[in-house]
């Protein structure tokens, strides 16, 4: 569990229901021998400066490259995206999934708002709470589109909100607010050997 800035507490809590024996990730040292890693919602912008800061980013590189099944979640899913919209020139994005995502790109009527939504593979739907959301404007071909929302004032456009990629799962909403475990449980089932 990335622990830089964000709401870690609610993500841990998540993990913990699913018997996942969780930990804080502050230092290259913490991230020893973890099997996933979740990073949560917060400020981007933020944790760029702190992965710099504490050396976590290159940590990070190195389990993109290794495959490392990882959860990005708002802010963690900016983090993860091939590219960032309106991001600060120092933003950091590791690569890990091929989407473009516009920060705060569901506008300035719309920046929070909650809803419930189908998600591929789930026989109910899940709680959706944005917050601040990052919008999904592309997704690379090797990308699965799990969920999607019209945009609110839209007419009708809908954008992807849960994708995947190989290992790797992103929202731009946050599952961890409302309780759900389920993208969690998704993140557990792809750590080998489980
Ligand atoms: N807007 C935030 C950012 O750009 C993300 C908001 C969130 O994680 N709830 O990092």
């Amino acid at each position: 569990m990335l622990a830089l800035q964000g709401d870690v507490r609610e993500h841990l809590a998540v993990l913990s229901s699913l018997g996942a024996d969780a930990r804080t990730v502050r230092t290259p040292a913490d991230a020893r021998g973890i099997e996933a890693l979740v990073l949560p919602g917060g400020e981007s912008t933020t944790m760029s400066l702190l992965l710099g800061s504490s050396g976590l980013g290159t940590e990070i590189e190195k389990m993109v490259a290794d495959g490392l099944p990882m959860l990005g979640t708002c802010a963690g899913m900016i983090l993860l995206a091939t590219e960032v919209l309106d991001g600060r020139s120092d933003q950091v994005s590791f690569g890990a999934i091929d989407v473009s995502v516009r920060r705060n790109g569901f506008g300035r009527q719309v920046r929070s708002f909650e809803t419930d939504i189908d998600v591929k593979f789930l026989d109910r739907p899940m709680h959706a709470v944005f917050i601040r959301a990052p919008l999904v404007e592309r997704t690379g071909e090797r990308v699965e589109v799990l969920a999607e929302v019209d945009l609110p004032g839209s007419y009708g456009a809908r954008y992807p909100v849960v994708c995947a990629e190989a290992n790797v799962i992103v929202s731009s909403f946050h599952p961890e607010l409302a309780g759900d475990s389920r993208l969690h449980e998704l993140l557990l089932s792809k750590v080998e050997g489980d």
